[in-house]
């Protein structure tokens, strides 16, 4: 049964996301090459297969000693080898000898500790003068002490970084076995919309939700199949939902909401799709509706572009990135003290469309753009955040802290900060 088909029932955000997360479960796995992976998710355990470092090694260059030799300084020493990383020492180390060597070498036998080269003099004679004294363990890395042969390092559900790429090179993961990618497709819909390869006509609206959502999706490592416009008319609107129907994901935008040329949702359900709600209590947003055919998941967003991105944000992100088998599946919250007043109107989520800056206390200060018309795209253009105003809270005042989630333009600020 679609809930809040009757406006009496309200439909909150988190229980919106709730039902959805509830019909979404990760996709199959495949194999795919190393250099591929970045982006993708583990669906496997993935271990060492050898201990790193093999063996004890220099963690600089200098010297290797035996530290009780140098319990005082200055003291000499003779230098019996040179131990370049990659060589076997051939040499155990005697009382007074010490060997030459290199950051990675292997520690030769007799050896505990190693003086760094910037502490030591050459004499000129075989020996080395050291100036400071040393400690067993000093700048020597052990067998081991990163990973051990047989250790889980990797666990699946974990997101691909490059940091993940350089695990997975370390223990000779030239395969990985990562979650498929959802198939997506789009859909806009209305006799007013203008596609981008249409000729240009003053009296059309651009289609811009195509290409906004479709973005959206990229910027999650997805390539989205775009099926273009269909016409307010059922049957056009059919065809091209079949189309949808075949994918993982079908996202629509527009004829959501209660006009008489409103078709998606009754076309949707001819065609066997299971409504599951319309309507959720957030701002802006409210007519966007979610179904399930099998397993596709069917996302109906309003048309105005700033409902359709907010709403994709809230409903449809978290839903792909459950698909494609990651652990996160929500934006990053910070709190954030608003740079001046806010008027809201209770009984809905409000998500308020701002631009973050820190102050020089470190706190990060959020002004709002000054059109919040779900109308205007250009208020999402310049956010690097959406203010999540609850539904109870009313207005809010100038100074005021409250949770912003980042969008992705939060993530990089003009000069550099070393704390
Ligand atoms: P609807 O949800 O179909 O009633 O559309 C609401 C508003 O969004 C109308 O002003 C539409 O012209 C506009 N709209 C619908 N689809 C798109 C789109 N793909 N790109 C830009 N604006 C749209
Ligand atoms: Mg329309």
């Amino acid at each position: 049964m679609e809930k809040n088909a009757n406006p009496a029932n309200r439909l909150t955000v988190q229980a919106a996301q709730a039902h959805i997360l509830e019909k979404t479960f990760p996709l199959g796995t495949e194999s795919v090459t190393l250099p591929s992976s970045l982006g993708r998710v583990l669906a496997e355990d993935i271990r060492a297969n050898r201990d790193l470092p093999p063996y004890d090694v220099s963690a600089m260059d200098g010297f290797a000693v035996y530290a009780a030799d140098l319990a005082e300084a200055p003291q000499s020493l003779l230098v019996i080898e040179d131990i370049k990383a990659g060589d076997t020492p051939k040499m155990a180390l005697q009382s007074g000898q010490c060997a030459r060597i290199m950051t990675g070498a292997s520690m030769p036998a007799g050896a505990d500790a190693v003086v760094r080269v910037e502490d030591t003099r050459e004499q000129g004679d075989g020996r080395i003068e050291f100036l400071v004294s040393a400690k067993p363990s000093t700048d020597v890395r052990y067998r081991g002490e990163n990973m051990r042969t047989g250790e889980v390092v990797l666990t699946p559900g974990e997101a691909v970084t490059p940091g993940v790429v350089g695990v997975l090179a370390t223990v000779k993961q030239a395969q990985v076995t990562v979650y498929r990618k959802p198939r997506v497709a789009i859909l806009s819909n209305g006799d007013e919309l203008e596609s981008l390869e249409e000729s240009f006509d003053p009296r059309k609206i651009p289609d811009a939700n195509s290409y906004a959502l479709m973005a959206q999706v990229q910027s999650l490592g997805i390539e989205p199949t775009l099926l273009g416009i269909a016409r307010d008319k059922p049957d056009e609107l059919a065809r091209f939902l079949k189309r949808g129907l075949a994918c993982d994901v079908l996202l629509i935008s527009g004829g959501t909401s209660v006009g008489v040329h409103d078709h998606v949702r009754p076309t949707l359900k001819a065609l066997g799709v299971d409504m599951h709600f319309w309507r959720v209590e957030m701002r802006p947003g409210h007519p966007v509706a979610f179904g399930t055919k099998g397993q596709t998941l069917v996302f109906c967003l309003p048309g105005n572009p700033v409902s359709s991105m907010v709403c994709f944000e809230q409903l449809a992100l978290p839903a792909l990135r459950r698909l494609m088998g990651h652990r996160h599946l929500f934006r990053r919250t910070i709190p954030a003290r608003l740079a001046q007043a806010v008027k809201t109107k209770p009984g809905r989520t409000e998500f308020i469309r701002a631009t973050l800056a820190r102050d020089a206390s470190g706190i990060y200060t959020a002004t709002p753009a000054a059109s919040q018309s779900s109308g205007d795209i250009r208020s999402v253009a310049r956010a690097d955040a959406l203010i999540v105003a609850p539904a109870t809270s009313g207005s809010l005042s100038a100074g005021t802290t409250v949770t912003a989630q980042l969008l992705d333009a939060a993530l990089f600020q003009d000069a550099p900060d070393m704390g």
